[in-house]
């Protein structure tokens, strides 16, 4: 079993039923057991042109699925939510985004791990921190360094439920 952990986004077609419809079908996965759900976050959308806010949020998960197959497996929850790849960084349903998978390095012309700007993200970093207040990340560096030097500017809490 693996730990990892998952960053959930959606600014369309009511977005905080989205990402809580993700979770519970991630929790249907096979080999998969989700073991913490952070809060859910209300952020600006950094992607071009005016766009909707998002709602964010990141889980642990305990999975046997090696990380190309999460990856696969995620995308097609993608899918299943009407996910319609258009623009990059453009407005949708619901993005996956595989943030770590144990202490792995993973660098392949379709999967990197960790996710390359993660730490630059203050809507990944505080539901991260929610779901693991001690985490170390593989540099060795601790995830609380990085909120330390991240303000909540345009990131609040829901208040769900
Ligand atoms: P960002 O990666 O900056 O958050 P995004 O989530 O909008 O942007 P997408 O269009 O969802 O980007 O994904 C583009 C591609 O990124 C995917 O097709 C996938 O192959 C690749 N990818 C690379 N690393 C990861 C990862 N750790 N998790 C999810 N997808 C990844
Ligand atoms: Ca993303
Ligand atoms: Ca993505």
């Amino acid at each position: 079993m693996t730990r990892s952990f998952i960053a959930l986004g959606s600014n369309l077609d009511d977005p905080l039923q989205q990402v809580i419809r993700a979770v519970e079908s991630i929790r249907q996965l096979p080999k998969t057991t989700v073991t913490t759900v952070s809060r859910w976050y209300r952020s600006k959308a950094i992607g071009p042109g005016k766009q909707p806010d998002y709602i964010n949020g990141v889980i642990e998960i305990s999975t046997e699925l090696n990380s190309s197959r999460l990856l696969i497996t995620l995308q097609a929850i993608e899918t299943a939510h009407k996910r319609v790849r258009a623009v990059r960084w453009g407005p949708r349903t619901l993005d996956l985004d595989i943030l770590l998978y144990g202490d792995a390095t993973v660098e392949k012309p379709e999967l990197t791990i960790p996710h390359p700007r993660m730490l630059d993200r203050n809507f990944v970093l505080y539901p991260l921190f929610d779901v693991a207040p001690a985490l170390i990340l593989p540099t060795g560096k601790s995830l609380k360094s990085f909120i330390d030097n991240s303000a909540m500017d345009n990131l609040h809490l829901v208040d769900y439920p």
